[in-house]
């Protein structure tokens, strides 16, 4: 068992109002982990209060090297802590061994540097030179200037990425920060409140307010007048719900949603049988990815090829076992998200797509909350299997009949998050990611992932983008200062 975790107010570790806990439940096998303290209205407010203050009241908005040098510190305190990283990853995300080495821990963890490095040199004020308007000359400066208060708001898929790349880039930009983890993965956000007071960060810099409530408390965040900007990730119902809240203020959001990505296979793509095994990579983490490839576009001529080649990839696949460091597929997060796969597998039926294999519940898993390795075939496009994001290892393998259809195709979506070609020749590839409307776009498995990569969606995938200097920059303000030529500044 975990021992009891806190919120993290004001540079305190603290139990929640009444000090109400809540189980933390492990998706392996539905056992408790341990309890979180569950936040409720008036830590909220007390953490929002916390966040302003130090934004407001102190030098950690425009003292950039102190604050550089005090987010090193928290750096290298939640590097050295990377085990823990790990473990909550497997134990309360249900994140396979091949994950925790990725986008669950690692990855995030390896990110922090480049982006502290990126907010080192950062040039925080540009002299753009003298204007005459008016008959009166001014010089003018462009300064960059931190947000404010940053309500970032996560979710269970891949919490560690999440909130560190929500959280360091925010503090590093001079915001400060009241982070809402999910209510099913509250450790992973509790414990960067634990590691920022034993790194010392300054009282109120940054706020952690894990709760059992679902929406409640992350609604209030939103319509706080005290935020300044809202940085979440999460579904795009969620989203489109924050963005009308904000609204009514005009506060900043950043939206990173969801995703219906598609991979188109061409015709001259050199080793088809592998390229197309690729597919089974929706079986990573269970599909919890908002970028995972969901959609398999192949020619209409070779679809039945394709499928042969994807049900022995499915069927080979290995999962449910915790101490594994190479499998790539653990339990969904929740018996409610299990649910949910569920009805989309039976939704795909009634619609009349082809359920290849997988498409229940594991007989040999049946405590944790498992979905098998599901594979639909001769899907069209307009079916909700291939229009809906499902969340778990569900691919849906789509039949096309030339470039021109293959582009429509991965274009009809609602989403614009991801997507992927493979061919042999680089110009028509290049052709084809040219036009697909995403975020992020992999040529022949080019890796777009990385914390120097802007990362975020088009369309209903969401508004900005997290990672990149455009990720950083997510978290600031642009000021315009004019003063008389000649000027002494
Ligand atoms: P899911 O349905 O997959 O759990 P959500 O988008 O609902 O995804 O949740 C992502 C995050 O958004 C979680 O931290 C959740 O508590 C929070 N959340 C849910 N509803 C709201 C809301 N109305 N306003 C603000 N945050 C919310």
């Amino acid at each position: 068992m975990y021992p009891n975790t806190k919120l993290l107010i004001d540079g305190e570790l603290r139990d929640a109002e009444n000090c109400a806990t809540y189980p933390d439940i492990s998706p392996w096998n539905g056992s408790e982990i341990g309890h979180a303290a569950d936040g409720g209205m008036e830590d909220l407010q007390e953490g929002i209060a916390a966040a302003r203050r130090a934004f407001d009241d102190t030098d950690w908005p425009t003292d950039h090297t102190k604050r550089i040098a005090s987010l090193r510190q928290y750096a290298d305190v939640l590097k050295a802590n990377r085990q823990r990283f790990a473990d909550l990853a497997r134990d309360e995300v249900g994140a396979p061994g091949a994950t925790v080495f990725s986008a669950a821990c690692d990855a995030p963890l390896g990110m922090i540097d480049g982006w502290l490095d990126f907010a080192e040199g950062y040039e925080w004020e540009q002299d753009i030179g003298t204007a005459e308007m008016f008959g009166f000359k001014s010089r003018r400066k462009v300064w960059k200037e931190a947000v404010g208060v940053v309500a970032a708001i996560t979710p269970w898929n891949v919490p560690n990425q999440i909130n560190i790349a929500k959280v360091l880039p925010a503090l590093a930009a001079g915001c400060t920060v009241v982070l809402k983890p999910a209510p099913e993965t509250p450790m992973c956000g509790a414990l960067l409140g634990e590691l920022a007071v034993e790194a010392g960060l300054p009282a109120g810099v940054l706020n952690v307010v894990t709760s059992a409530d679902a929406a409640t408390i992350g609604a209030a965040l939103v319509a706080d007048p005290r935020i300044d900007a809202i940085s979440f990730t999460g579904s795009t119902a969620t989203g489109k719900t924050i963005m009308a809240s904000a609204s009514q203020r005009v506060a900043k959001v950043f939206l990173e949603l969801g995703g219906k990505s598609a991979s188109i296979i061409l015709d001259d793509v050199e080793d088809f049988a592998k390229t197309v095994a690729g597919g089974a990579m929706v079986c990573f983490h269970a599909g919890q990815g908002c970028a995972t490839i969901t959609r398999l576009l192949v020619p209409r001529t070779r679809h039945d090829e394709a499928v042969a080649i994807l049900k022995q990839a499915f069927e080979s696949i290995e999962y449910g076992d915790p101490s594994s460091p190479m499998q790539i597929m653990g339990s969904l997060i929740s018996e409610q998200q299990q649910q949910r796969v569920l009805e989309y597998i039976a939704i795909g039926k009634q619609e009349g797509a082809t359920l290849v294999t997988g498409g229940g519940i594991p007989a040999d898993k049946a405590e944790g909350f498992f979905v098998e390795p599901t594979l639909f075939a001769n899907v069209t496009n307009d079916m909700r299997i291939a229009r809906e994001e499902i969340f778990g290892p569900v691919l849906v393998v789509i039949p096309y009949d030339d470039d021109v259809d293959a582009v429509r195709i991965a274009n009809d979506s609602d989403y614009g998050l991801s997507g992927a070609v493979h061919s042999s020749n680089m110009e028509r590839a290049l052709a084809i990611a040219r036009r697909i409307r995403t975020g992020t776009f992999s040529i022949n498995g080019g890796m777009w992932y990385a914390g120097d990569a802007p990362f975020g969606g088009y369309k209903q995938s969401g508004i900005g983008r997290e990672s990149g200097a455009e990720g950083f920059e997510e978290y600031l303000e642009t000021k315009c200062v004019a003063m008389p030529e000649p000027s002494p500044a």
